[in-house]
């Protein structure tokens, strides 16, 4: 009876990873306070794993109870940072998925602070 062959332990191609399904991906694209970065793609979040899902008024319902809390404690967290963004533009950033305008966002954020 041959062996079988030893197990390779040199250094192999990285597994290429099956395209990702996005709503099961989402829950590693996630972020907290104080720095409000992902921890999937160390981009500013919501990174672009959340802003290029499909907007509907479903996404909308589900999304709005949460982000509305995250975007009040994101504007405790960033606001009079020296570089970083005005409450409206975190209004903005973190509710990509309401079609607010300057004021409307403005308006929001002075009703989350
Ligand atoms: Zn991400």
């Amino acid at each position: 009876m041959p062996h079988p062959p030893p197990r390779s332990t040199g250094p192999r191609p990285a597994p290429t990873p099956p395209r990702p399904v996005p709503w099961l991906t989402l829950e590693d694209h996630c972020a907290a306070g104080p720095d409000w970065v992902c921890e999937a793609c160390g981009e500013a979040w919501p990174c672009l794993a959340w802003t290029s899902l499909p907007v509907d008024s479903s996404l909308r319902r589900a999304l709005l109870p949460s982000f509305v809390g995250l975007t009040r404690q994101a504007i405790r967290d960033l606001r009079g940072r020296p570089e970083g963004p005005e409450p409206p533009e975190i209004v903005t950033r973190f509710l990509w998925f309401l079609p607010l305008n300057d004021d409307e966002a403005r308006a929001t954020a002075l009703r989350l602070r």
